[in-house]
């Protein structure tokens, strides 16, 4: 059947469900670096059980997909995404169980970290600020100032679109290390929801620590312009890639509408009409400076997602 017929009819068969669905959505609407060409078909289930309804049908049409939490770690082709990309902004439920507190993917990981306050307990104070869904967070082993998700997480579980199955993982089984989880290698798992094991603690020790965290980052981080975060990995855990892209003097290098960041310069901001070729372009004139001067390989950090991948 034609392509555009087949997205047509699973838009209807969504749509019949009760499934929220949008076709030929902007992604640069739907990203921290306002970048990114149409999606085909973006569809923002409420629950797993719309989640799984959604997978069958892709998978029986064979049509590529992508899950996207709030789009801060990832950059989409300035064509846009041919096929359906999966928003589980929808699937945000928070609840708290003594200390345990379990959210879903979609859920914000900062608001997660004030609801822990609220509820007077310490281990996701790091969350604060980091701009992702708690689905994004797991999946990246999402971290900051001395924390990151696997110090907190308990268990995850996912839908295995390969078996079609849905599993809980424990934090054990989920391979975490810096900047990476048992996501990494398994494109068709697809995280539903995660709970993390907290301690008890005082709220305005655990508002305290939040409230630094996020001046250090106002202070450090060009929040007032649309990125995607650092850009790189650190190669290893004594090399810092900013202060590498900083002493190379590329601060303020600028291709197109991207630019490294001169307040920061791991990251590259959008200043205004940049392109993911842009992006990418830049992205490559750094690895080869910093390859040249430091004959060091620098590896992304963000995703990339674009035409049938
Ligand atoms: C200003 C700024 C500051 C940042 N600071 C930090 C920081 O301090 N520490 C840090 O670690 N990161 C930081 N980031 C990067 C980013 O916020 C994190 O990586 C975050 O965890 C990504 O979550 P997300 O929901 O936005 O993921 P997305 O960008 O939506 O997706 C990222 C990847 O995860 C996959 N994915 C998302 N949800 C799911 C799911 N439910 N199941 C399966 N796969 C999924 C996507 O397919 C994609 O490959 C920052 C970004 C910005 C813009």
């Amino acid at each position: 059947m034609d392509r555009d017929l087949v997205l047509l009819s699973l838009m209807r068969k969504f749509e019949e469900e009760g499934i929220e669905c949008a076709n030929a959505l902007p992604l640069s609407s739907k990203t921290s670096f306002k970048i990114g060409g149409p999606a085909d078909l973006a569809v923002f289930p409420k629950d797993e059980g719309e989640l799984e309804y959604i997978m069958a049908y892709l998978g029986d049409r064979e049509m590529p997909y992508i899950v996207i939490g709030n789009g801060s770690n990832i950059l989409f082709d300035d064509a846009g995404y041919r096929g359906c990309v999966i928003f589980t902004e929808r699937m945000n439920k928070v609840t708290v169980d003594g200390n345990r507190i379990t959210a879903g993917a979609g859920a914000s990981f900062t608001a997660l970290a004030v609801t822990a306050k609220n509820a007077s307990l310490t281990g996701l104070e790091f969350a604060y600020g980091i701009p992702g869904s708690v689905g994004g967070a797991v999946v990246m082993n999402a971290g900051a100032y001395g924390g990151e998700v696997a110090q907190a997480l308990e268990s995850c579980t996912l839908y295995d679109a390969e078996k079609c199955e849905v599993r809980i993982l424990t934090k054990d089984e989920m391979e975490l290390s810096y900047r990476h989880s048992i996501f990494s290698e398994n494109k068709k798992y697809i995280c539903i929801s995660a709970t993390f094991t907290l301690k008890e603690g005082k709220k305005d020790e655990i508002d305290a620590v939040m409230r630094d965290l996020m001046q250090r980052r106002i202070s450090k981080q060009p929040l007032e312009y649309p990125s995607a975060g650092s850009v790189f990995k650190r190669p290893a855990p004594d090399l810092f890639v900013g202060k590498m892209i900083e002493e190379s003097g590329l601060k303020g290098y600028t291709i197109g509408g991207a630019q490294v960041s001169e307040k920061h310069a791991g990251f590259i901001i959008n200043v205004g009409g940049a392109t993911a070729k842009d992006v990418l372009d830049l992205v490559g004139h750094i690895q080869g400076v910093i390859r040249q001067n430091y004959g060091v390989e620098i590896e992304c950090e963000i995703r990339r997602a674009g035409t049938g991948e």
